[in-house]
């Protein structure tokens, strides 16, 4: 069967004065699963609930394949989209089992298949031995997944996801974050994840799309979207970033522009001994299965990210060169 593009078509949302969404346009195609990512107020819960139907559209529309959504003056129903939606407090009915929560909305199917439909759908998200526990008896993990397997269960058209693993102990999230997804990527449908976490985005989604202000900043493939930044604002969303502006970069370092700003990601500066680019180590330490080297360079601070074996101790002076394909420059300020 053929799956249909969830779509956003120029849409905004106001709150008396404020516009927090304007004029977004983007695609979730099926399949694939898009993150939506920006910081704390950057407009994403907004669009996601626009999406949902859980708001009206001030102006632009929503739409399923042919079908229209939303459009000023005309909301169609949450429940009447058949989209699924998983937040990040789980909302399980506490007084029905892990099974009984995924058959809620397999009524149509009858009993028996329902409980067949139900008990696969848990087999896929391993939750097996669980199927007979309440809520209050299972962790977050396993409610997060249960609660994936219920939303996926009724066959979606799509699936809209808010923050959904944000409150797991980071230990688990990882495990569950990649079972809930592949089920999710399984499904074949269009898939939202809203997160603040550029990691989050980077690793678990197909294409990445950065909200600020309530504006589209960029969207593309996650890979392009690291290596292509097409302006600050995006680079620094998608992880750590050293800014510097023309006149603040160390002569030798690279070319800049006059007016135009240099940004280089930690691991785009290279220790190569070599080079007569010359910095102090100011402090050396573990991050990860890297080092995370603060530099001190004619009076600027960098920050580096260097493998582990091998990195250079505090105290030491070393030689740096930039890597082309991890720096950017930009016309103007932008961070
Ligand atoms: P994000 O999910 O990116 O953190 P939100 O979409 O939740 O951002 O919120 C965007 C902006 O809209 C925030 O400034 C928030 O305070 C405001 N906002 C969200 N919901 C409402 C509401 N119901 N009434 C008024 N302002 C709201």
């Amino acid at each position: 069967m053929i799956k249909d593009t969830l779509s956003a078509r120029g849409v905004s949302r106001r709150y008396d004065d404020t516009t927090v969404v304007e004029d977004v346009s983007l695609k979730l195609k099926p399949g694939l699963i898009t993150a939506l990512l920006g910081g704390s107020g950057a407009g994403k819960s907004t669009l996601l609930r626009l999406f949902a139907g859980l708001e009206p559209v001030d102006a632009g529309e929503i739409w399923l394949g042919e079908r229209a959504l939303s459009k000023p003056g005309m909301t169609i129903a949450p429940d009447k989209r058949h989209i699924g939606l998983i937040f990040q407090d789980f909302a399980l009915f506490p007084h029905l089992t892990a099974e009984q929560n995924v058959m809620f909305g397999l009524k149509a199917l009858g009993k028996e298949a329902a409980t067949a439909e139900a008990r696969s759908w848990l087999e896929r998200l391993d939750l097996t031995a669980r199927a007979g526990a309440y809520p209050h008896e299972l962790s977050g993990g396993e409610q997060q997944r249960v609660a994936i397997a219920r939303a996926l269960a009724p066959k979606p058209a799509a699936i809209l996801m808010d923050e959904p693993f944000s409150g797991l102990d980071p230990a688990l999230r990882s495990y569950v974050r990649d079972a809930a997804l592949e089920a999710v990527r399984a499904a074949g449908i269009p898939a939202l994840l809203v997160t603040h976490d550029p990691l989050e985005a980077l690793e678990s989604a197909d294409h990445v799309a950065i909200l600020k202000s309530g504006h589209l900043l960029q969207e593309g493939p996650a890979e392009e979207m690291y290596l292509q930044p097409r302006s600050a604002d995006v680079a620094a969303a998608l992880g750590p970033v050293n800014v510097m502006m023309a006149d603040e970069v160390p002569a030798g370092l690279i070319d800049v522009p006059a007016g135009s700003q240099l940004v280089v990601r930690p691991e785009g500066i290279l220790v190569e001994d070599s080079s007569p680019s010359r910095a102090q180590v100011v402090a050396s330490q573990l991050s990860g299965g890297m080092t995370r080297l603060v530099l001190d360079m004619a009076g600027r601070r960098l920050i580096a990210l260097v493998p582990r074996a091998g990195a250079p101790g505090a105290g030491h002076e070393i030689g740096i060169r930039l890597d082309p394909a991890l720096s950017f420059i930009f016309p103007s300020a932008q961070v």
